[in-house]
């Protein structure tokens, strides 16, 4: 086949897909679709007459409903991505796009779940992982149709169906990707109704979730409020909270690739995944290199005056407390300068400046491309410094070493759910490292990178002094 001609076939093959990609929006714009709820009540009801026929099902038949929703979104990846962006104004279109196709890749499904028995003299015993039935699940802004989807995948691939109160700022495409799930799942096999979400997500529609009988779990993806809500309710609860991950530099770290690493870790999709390089702490003998070879991969260095400009900007003072300034989470590294009279080429993707541990962009989870540098003496303040900076979140922190016991202090010093070493943040979701893809770390209540075998309960199965034929 000529070059020109598989061009065209590829120009017609996206003028098609924008085709359907602007007809199925304006379906969500205007009709209430499969899957989705006025009332929160019914959307429970309707997870709940679904879970009922899923646990009648072979397993084989989820698996087959799961491989449908993998290639939904590898068909949707892109619209979901320009959604995201559009509707919360955050992040970018590439990276979301790369994270949606890491759901559809890499999420687990029921291969994960386990049987472990015992055959001896007095029977066989097996515990098995089986289903808690309906899972209330919160989700947040920053990967909205991303967490949806990757919860779903688990959530189904272990027995059970979900209800989602997503994040009221991303609503669109959150209820877009129930749709996606309903619409595989009919094509599967005609059950509807395995994810349920409401039209108008509030917190009174989350607090009927919280309270009503037929939620036995529920899993909270988002900020510190919210995880603290689900963790009151009486319920059982998974926590996935807020981070504030820390990067740390020694002196044996190869610095160049260091610099390149924390970048791309930290810009991914503008810094909203809870994982990402937060600030860094380095040895003040190899800092100088670092910040150099920062600059090279795309980073703008602001210092003294202009640093307090951008706490000003980034931050709304109120009663001496800093409270994060939402307009700017996620977005640009150069819409951001331009907020402080700054011009720069979109290139520049990260603000960079050197500070305390004290100042408020490195204490403070921010969520968007800008990186302060603490500098340290040696090793021992190192590792000081970042845990605290970490700040008792136990959810992620990375370090750029050679030195195997560097490593190993700080791993356990830290204590997190997710500790990188020499690469890339992202490198923890399976990108670019080895291991499966979640959007739902259970920092706070110790489950880790959920899956599949997070969201069931183990189950003895005994028979009594039979069935063992050794
Ligand atoms: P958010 O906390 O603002 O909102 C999350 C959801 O919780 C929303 O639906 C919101 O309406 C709801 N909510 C908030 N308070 C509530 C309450 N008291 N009761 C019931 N519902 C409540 O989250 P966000 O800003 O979209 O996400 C960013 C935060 O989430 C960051 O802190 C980030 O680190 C964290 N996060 C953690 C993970 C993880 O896996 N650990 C993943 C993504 C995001």
């Amino acid at each position: 086949m000529s070059i020109q001609k598989i061009d065209i076939e590829k120009i017609v093959k996206n003028v098609i897909m924008e085709f359907q990609n602007s007809k199925n929006m304006d379906k969500m714009n205007t009709n209430k679709e499969d899957g989705i709820f006025e009332d929160m009540n019914e959307a429970i009801a309707a997870a709940k007459e679904a879970q009922e026929k899923v646990k009648t099902m072979p397993i084989e038949f989820r698996e087959k409903i799961i491989k449908c929703i993998r290639e939904k979104i590898m068909e949707h990846a892109k619209i979901m991505a320009e959604m995201g962006v559009e509707e919360t104004g955050m992040g970018r279109v590439g990276d979301k796009i790369i994270k949606h196709q890491l759901v559809a890749e890499k999420t687990p499904g029921t291969e994960s779940l386990t049987t472990t028995a015992w055959s001896g003299d007095r029977g066989l015993t097996l515990v098995e992982q089986g289903p808690f039935g309906v899972i209330g699940a919160i989700t947040p802004s920053t990967n909205p149709s991303e967490t949806v989807l990757c919860n779903t995948i688990g959530m189904l691939a272990a027995g059970n169906t979900v209800v989602f109160n997503p994040h009221p700022g991303a609503i669109r495409v959150s209820n877009y990707a129930v749709k996606l799930i309903n619409e595989a799942a009919k094509e599967a096999g005609g059950i509807i109704n395995i994810a349920t979400s409401v039209v108008k997500p509030t917190l009174e529609t989350a607090d009927i979730l919280f309270k009503h009988k037929d939620i036995p779990l529920l899993v909270a993806t988002g900020g510190p409020g919210v995880v603290t809500a689900v963790l009151s309710s009486g319920k059982r609860a998974m926590g996935a909270g807020a981070g504030n991950p820390p990067v740390l530099v020694d002196d044996t770290a190869d610095i160049e690739k260091a610099a390149r690493d924390i970048v791309n870790g930290a810009t991914f999709d503008n810094n909203l995944p809870c994982i990402a390089e937060k600030e860094v702490v380095v040895l003040d003998v190899v800092a100088d290199e670092l910040i150099m070879h920062m600059k090279e991969n795309g980073c703008y260095q602001i210092s003294g005056e202009t640093v307090n400009r951008l706490i000003k900007e980034v931050f709304i003072e109120k009663d001496g407390k800093h409270i994060l300034n939402r307009k700017y989470v996620g977005k640009d590294a150069h819409k951001i300068l331009k907020a402080i009279g700054i011009e720069v080429p979109e290139t520049i993707r990260c603000i960079i400046f050197e500070g305390t541990k004290d100042n408020p962009m490195i204490k403070e989870e921010l969520m968007m491309p800008i990186l302060g540098i603490v500098r340290v003496k040696d090793i021992d303040e190192g590792i000081k410094v970042a845990v605290e900076l970490e700040g008792g979140n136990r959810h992620s922190a990375h370090m750029h070493s050679k030195n195997i016991d560097n490593l190993t202090r700080f791993g356990k010093a830290v204590d997190t759910a997710i500790f990188v070493k020499n690469g890339p943040s992202y490198s923890a979701l399976g990108y670019g490292g080895e291991g499966y893809t979640t959007f739902t770390i259970a920092s706070r209540t110790g489950e880790g990178l959920t899956y599949a075998a997070s969201f069931t309960k183990s189950r003895r199965c005994v028979m009594a002094d039979n069935l063992c034929i050794r």
